[in-house]
């Protein structure tokens, strides 16, 4: 049985002020019984992670390099997420495959860089809008997740998050979200056997208060990567409820 995660994708949005949010939502939600994952930018990773230092809730960056050091200008590796205290990274999110080009093989090595850092994975796939329209929204996500998976289950979650539902208020149908979460957990089982039951599958998408609840009673649903509801302390904290 996976363990239950909300986690909070801050994108770029952020200042110091904004850190007093995560302190509001701490004083709101101090025993959640799912774990609470804030991904902020990496400009304020390590002060966040000073903030909630006392806290259960954990820290994580929005990508890493797949390589451990060197001439990389801008870029961070999984040690310094660590480094800044961070336990969780999310890789392959459809922006940085859209913004960045990021291809599977590539998502798969910042995975294992990750992996060898001791950071959890969160790796993201989802079908586009002219994808689905196709009918092509499963055989994408299953080319996506085998291609971008590590070799070890350990550390490891993985999100599903249509690109068209992402940011747009839409989202799918109950039925279609639990198609293809439990055709991650076929892939996942075929790929890794019994321990595929203890990844965490989180939807992502246009996940508010109001929907959270149905969507975490969908089959194969363990939580959610929340975008635009998780920069406010009352959003997210009403999300964290559903689920806990
Ligand atoms: P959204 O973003 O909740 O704003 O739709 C989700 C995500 O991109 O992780």
């Amino acid at each position: 049985m996976a363990r239950k995660l909300a986690a909070g994708n801050w994108k770029m949005n952020g200042l110091a002020a904004d850190l007093a949010e995560v302190e509001r939502l701490w004083a709101a939600h101090p025993s959640p019984r799912c774990e609470v994952l804030i991904c902020p930018p990496a400009t304020l990773l390590s002060r966040m992670a000073e903030r909630l230092r006392d806290t259960t809730y954990f820290v994580g960056g929005q990508d890493c390099h797949s390589g451990e050091s060197g001439a990389h200008t801008g870029d961070i590796s999984a040690r310094m997420l660590l480094d800044a205290g961070a336990s969780h990274v999310i890789l392959g999110h459809s922006e940085r495959r859209a913004d960045h080009a990021e291809t599977d093989a590539m998502v798969r090595d910042k995975a294992l860089a990750a992996q060898a850092a001791g950071l959890t994975s969160i790796i993201c796939v989802g079908e586009t809008e002219a994808q689905r329209d196709a009918g092509d929204a499963l055989p994408t996500v299953k080319a996506q997740l085998s291609g971008s998976l590590p070799d070890d289950p350990a550390l490891l979650v993985v999100a599903y998050e249509p690109v068209w539902a992402i940011g747009s208020g839409r989202t799918p149908t109950l039925d279609d979200i639990a198609r293809v979460h439990g055709a991650m957990r076929e892939t996942l089982a075929i790929r890794f056997g019994p321990a595929a039951d203890d990844i965490p599958l989180l939807y992502g998408g246009s996940v508010k208060p109001a929907n959270a609840a149905e969507i975490f009673g969908v089959p194969n649903v363990d939580g959610a990567l929340v975008g635009g509801a998780s920069l406010t302390a009352d959003e997210f904290g009403e999300i964290i409820a559903a689920l806990g």
